[in-house]
C-alpha cells in the first residue's frame, strides 16, 4: 500500500517516523502549500495538485491528515473530498497518533462555547451578534458541564477548546468553567478568548483557576484598546500567564443575507467559519450561527431567519460517525450567509443596538 502525508510540520515528520516502521506501508512524499522544491525527512515534499495526480494515475492508495499545528484536517480533507478523493482512502490521524477513517475520528480539531453572549465591546458588525444585547445574559455552568460529558460519550478529545463570548471575563464562573473543561478533556489546548477590558479586573479565583488549568489568554485587540494593551500584557506578564494578542483588527466583515439567496453550498465552500463547531448545553451547532441567529430575529423583528442547525447530543442512536458527517454538511442559514462577507470599518456603539447597515450585507 502506498500513502501520503498531507503536510510536512513537526507532528507529520513524526507520523512518518512511525508510519515507515509499518511493514507493507509505502510513503510516498509529503504534501505542502509552499515551497515544494524541498525534502523532508528524506522524502520530497510535492504540491496538494500534484498529490492529488498520484492519487488519481493510481500510484498511491490513501492519504494521511492530521490536525498539525494548525488543525487544518477538517479543511485538508473536505478539500480532498470535493476534488474526488474517495472517503475510504483519508485516514485521520489523531493528536495521539491513532488512524481511523475520517468520519470516524474520535477527536474534534476544534471547538467553541460562549459563558457570556453578551460583550461590553458591542463591536456593530460582531457576528455573535452580541451588540443586539443588553444586560447579561450568561451560560449555565451544569447544563454546559453536561454537554461536554454528553461530548465525552463520542469524542475523546478536541485539539483546541475556545472559551468565547460575547466576552467571556464577565461571567463571574469562569474560573469553574475552565477547571470543568479541563477536567473532562485533560489533552485539549484551552483558550479565553477576550477583548482585554477586564484582564487587569480578574478575581484571584480566576487568575489561580487559569493557571491551574494551563489555559492560553487568547486576546483579540481593537482599536479602543489602543491605549491599554500595554497595560493588559503587562499585567499578564506580571501574573505568567501566557498570551497571544491578535493584530489589531479595524476592518470587519457583514454577512448577514436576510434575503436567503445564497448559495448555500458555495458559502459553506468557501467559509472559514465552518469548522468552528459550537456546542451549548446538550447541543452541537456547526457553527455560531447555528445558536445565535434568534438575537437578529428578536431585534430585527422582521425578519426570520432559521434558527436551525444543531442537533442534540442526547439524540438516540446518535455515533460518532454521525456526528462527524453532519458537521461536514451545510445547515439552513448558509443560504442567508455571505461568504466572504462585506467588508466595513470596525466602530463600536452602546449595548443591546445594531444599525442594519452595520449587520446586514451591502446588497439588500
Ligand atoms: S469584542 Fe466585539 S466581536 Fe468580540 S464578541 Fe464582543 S462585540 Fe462581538
Ligand atoms: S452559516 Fe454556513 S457559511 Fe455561514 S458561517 Fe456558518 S457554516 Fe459558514
Amino acid at each position: 500500500m502506498s500513502g501520503i502525508i498531507a503536510g510536512n510540520g513537526k507532528s507529520e515528520q513524526q507520523l512518518y517516523e512511525i508510519l515507515r516502521t509499518i511493514p507493507d506501508e509505502d510513503i510516498l512524499c509529503f504534501l505542502s502549500t509552499e515551497s515544494t522544491d524541498k525534502e523532508c525527512s528524506g522524502l520530497p515534499v510535492l504540491s496538494y495538485e500534484k498529490g492529488i495526480l498520484l492519487y488519481r494515475s493510481g500510484k498511491v492508495d490513501h492519504f494521511y491528515v492530521t490536525p498539525g499545528e494548525k488543525l487544518k484536517a477538517d479543511a485538508t480533507a473536505y478539500s480532498f473530498l470535493r476534488l474526488g478523493v474517495s472517503e475510504n482512502d483519508i485516514w485521520y490521524v489523531s493528536q495521539n497518533y491513532d488512524i481511523t477513517p475520517f468520519f470516524e475520528r474520535r477527536e474534534l480539531s476544534y471547538l467553541e462555547y460562549q459563558v457570556a453572549d453578551n460583550c461590553n465591546m458591542n463591536c456593530s458588525s460582531c457576528s455573535h451578534y452580541s451588540n443586539l444585547i443588553k444586560g447579561n445574559v450568561l451560560s449555565d455552568l451544569e447544563s454546559t458541564r453536561n454537554g461536554f460529558l454528553s461530548l465525552k460519550k463520542y469524542v475523546d478529545n478536541i485539539c483546541l477548546i475556545r472559551v468565547l463570548g460575547g466576552e467571556p471575563l464577565i461571567n463571574p464562573e469562569l474560573d469553574k468553567y475552565i477547571a470543568m473543561n479541563r477536567e473532562i478533556f485533560p489533552d485539549s489546548r484551552i483558550e479565553i478568548v477576550t477583548n482585554g477590558i477586564l484582564v487587569n479586573k480578574m478575581p484571584d479565583a480566576l487568575i489561580r483557576s487559569i493557571k491551574e488549568n494551563r489555559i492560553v489568554m487568547n486576546i483579540s485587540f481593537y482599536p479602543a484598546m489602543k491605549d491599554r494593551m500595554a497595560d493588559v500584557t503587562a499585567h499578564l506578564d506580571s501574573l505568567n500567564i501566557p498570551y497571544f494578542v491578535s493584530p489589531m483588527i479595524s476592518e470587519f466583515s457583514k454577512v448577514t443575507d436576510p434575503s436567503g439567496s445564497q448559495n448555500a453550498a458555495d458559502s459553506f465552500k468557501k467559509c472559514t467559519w465552518r469548522y468552528c463547531t459550537m456546542l451549548r448545553d446538550d447541543r452541537l451547532g456547526l457553527c455560531a450561527f447555528s445558536f445565535l441567529t434568534k438575537y437578529f430575529n428578536e431585534y430585527y423583528t422582521e425578519y426570520r431567519l432559521p434558527e436551525s442547525g444543531s442537533f442534540s447530543l442526547n439524540e438516540a442512536d446518535l455515533t460518532t460517525e454521525k456526528i462527524m458527517r453532519r458537521l461536514n454538511v451545510p445547515i439552513e442559514f448558509c443560504s442567508y450567509c455571505k461568504q466572504p462577507g462585506d467588508p466595513c470599518k470596525w466602530k463600536h456603539g452602546p449595548a443591546g443596538f445594531g444599525s442594519p447597515e452595520d449587520i446586514i450585507i451591502d446588497s439588500i
